[in-house]
């Protein structure tokens, strides 16, 4: 694919016509992701559109069946008894061409954040904020 979501710096998509496995609709395609350790994430979508998700609000949206079990019981993903406080992203690898996977400081890793999810709630976010 010859690109990857680097931590704290700004990696743009060069080759992804090459690499790009199916088409895609633009506004879930990223072209840049930037992934803040201890702030946030950063994405900008191929129709120019940028989305920031703040890490706390990420995680406790995390899309693996452990938080979801958790939510579902009327728990939050995190914080845990054991998480270290502040939340932080320790790495984030790309899945395939569709999602981003970051690894948190408490070592949860299981969550994979589909792309065409995050814009859904970055354009649900913003139908919030114009009302
Ligand atoms: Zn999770």
């Amino acid at each position: 694919m010859g690109w990857e979501p680097e931590i704290g710096g700004r990696v743009v998509a060069g080759d992804r016509i090459d690499g790009r496995i199916m088409p895609v609709d633009d506004r879930f395609e990223p072209i840049d992701i930037h992934v803040k350790r201890t702030e946030g994430v950063t994405i900008t979508f191929a129709d120019d559109f940028v989305a920031e998700f703040n890490l706390v609000a990420l995680r406790l949206r995390c899309p693996c069946a452990e938080c979801q079990a958790l939510r579902q019981r009327g728990e939050d993903g995190w914080p845990r008894p054991s998480s270290p406080i502040p939340l932080e992203i320790t790495t984030a690898e790309m899945h395939g061409a569709w999602g981003l996977s970051p690894t948190w400081n408490d070592g949860h890793a299981t969550g994979v954040f589909p792309f065409e999810l995050l814009r859904q709630w970055a354009d649900d976010e913003g139908e919030r904020q114009d009302r």
